[in-house]
């Protein structure tokens, strides 16, 4: 669904059309300039041929390096599965721990692809609503109450998409307390760690929860923080048997990740401290604007992002007005009438709601912005 807005989008655009796209799920920045550069060296220096199925020596090294130094998890390298993408990392995680009939428990709003991965290895979604009174954030008690005899995995998305929020060290300790007394495994995926703002203090589930290190599985990636979705390169890391087994699944699934990507992830890790900050600086501004702006539309109501680059705005006081039936008609009506893309909030698992990224510049910020805030007074 996300899909389909940016390609209806696109084929407007192409049209001649002029369309304020809120719908990518990619920064707008270009690859930091020494990530390219180390790419090309690597392919001048040779580094394309087949390499380990669990990624090259010296990233997983680097990562494991990493993973100690900025979110306190001591996992050894062999711990650490190099993927095609933190997408693979789910999906492989998924993949070597849920059989058919486990459940799975989401809760909502949640990442589009979640529910499907679960979906394609026979295991069962048990979605989990939340509230906007609570930030959309998980509580302990709704946890508490969603749990069954066959629920075998949470999934834990923090920053998060499409909902904008991170969770605190506080709040990951809370839901770890009712984890405790079951055997359930949490895949916490991290991938928009490095977007936080305001006064937002990151933490991995696991060093927040250590006594559920052993039953974490932690996932990353570069797209979202280095700006490098079209490199293709995540990780996953989790205990032994885990990370052994994801990393067997995936010699058969991929090889491995392309080689001089991950030399460029290598550098990305090493040498690009400056440019992140200068992207999530930029993010931050973006992020008071938008909400900024949601707050002066009438009968619309939002929580300011904390984190990732989204903002999850509930609109379901206008379905009535406009005569949508909900969140996709919304959107398409929006995108026909005043040519803003967003995506329906359906696709996360909540109809009242549309997502829109900030992953434009602040001049398509207002533009976008002056044309809800006139489509809506249409309506009124
Ligand atoms: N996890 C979440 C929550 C995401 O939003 C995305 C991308 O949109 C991913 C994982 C996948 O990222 P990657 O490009 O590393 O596969």
């Amino acid at each position: 669904m996300t899909m389909a807005i940016t390609a209806r989008a696109a084929e407007m655009s192409a049209a001649g059309l002029d369309i304020i796209s809120f719908s990518v799920g990619e920064p707008d920045f270009a690859t930091p300039p020494s990530i390219v550069e180390s790419a090309h060296t690597a392919l001048t220096q040779g580094q394309t041929k087949y390499g380990p199925a669990g990624g090259i020596p010296s990233l997983r090294q680097a990562i494991s390096d990493k993973l100690l130094r900025e979110n306190n998890l001591r996992y050894t390298p062999e711990q650490v599965v190099v993927t095609v993408g933190a997408k693979q990392a789910c999906y492989e995680a998924i993949h070597a721990l849920i059989d058919p009939g486990d459940e799975v428990l989401i809760p909502a709003p949640y990442w589009v692809s979640y529910p499907q991965m679960v979906k394609l290895v026979g295991g069962l979604c048990r979605v989990i609503p939340t509230h906007q009174n609570d930030n959309y954030k998980l509580k302990p008690d709704a946890l508490a109450a969603a749990i069954t005899k066959r629920s075998r995995m949470l999934i834990l998305n923090s920053p998060n998409n499409p909902g904008g929020f991170c969770y605190t060290p506080q709040e990951l300790r809370a839901l770890a307390q009712v984890l405790k007394q079951t055997d359930i495994v949490v895949l916490s995926d991290e991938v928009y760690e490095k977007l936080i703002y305001q006064d937002t203090v990151f933490s991995s589930f696991a060093a927040a929860a250590p006594e559920m290190f052993e039953r974490t599985i932690t996932i990353n990636g570069f797209s979202k923080s280095y700006a490098m979705t079209g490199w293709r390169i995540g990780y996953v890391a989790a205990p032994i048997e885990i990370a052994q087994a994801i990393e067997r699944l995936q010699s058969h699934m991929t090889t491995g990740p392309t080689t001089f990507c991950q030399i460029a992830a290598l550098t990305a890790l090493q040498n690009t401290a400056e440019d992140v900050e200068q992207m999530r600086q930029a993010f931050a501004q973006r992020a008071a604007l938008i909400h900024q702006r949601l707050t002066n539309l009438p009968d619309v109501t939002s929580v300011p992002p904390t984190g990732a680059f989204y903002v999850f705005p509930d609109v379901s006081l206008w379905y009535q007005r406009l005569g949508v039936a909900g969140s996709v008609d919304f959107c398409q009506r929006l995108l026909t009438e005043a040519h803003v893309a967003c995506v329906p909030g359906t696709a996360f698992g909540c109809d009242n709601n549309i997502r829109l990224s900030f992953a434009a510049d602040i001049k398509q910020i207002e533009t976008g912005m002056d044309r809800i805030k006139t489509w809506l007074a249409k309506y009124a």
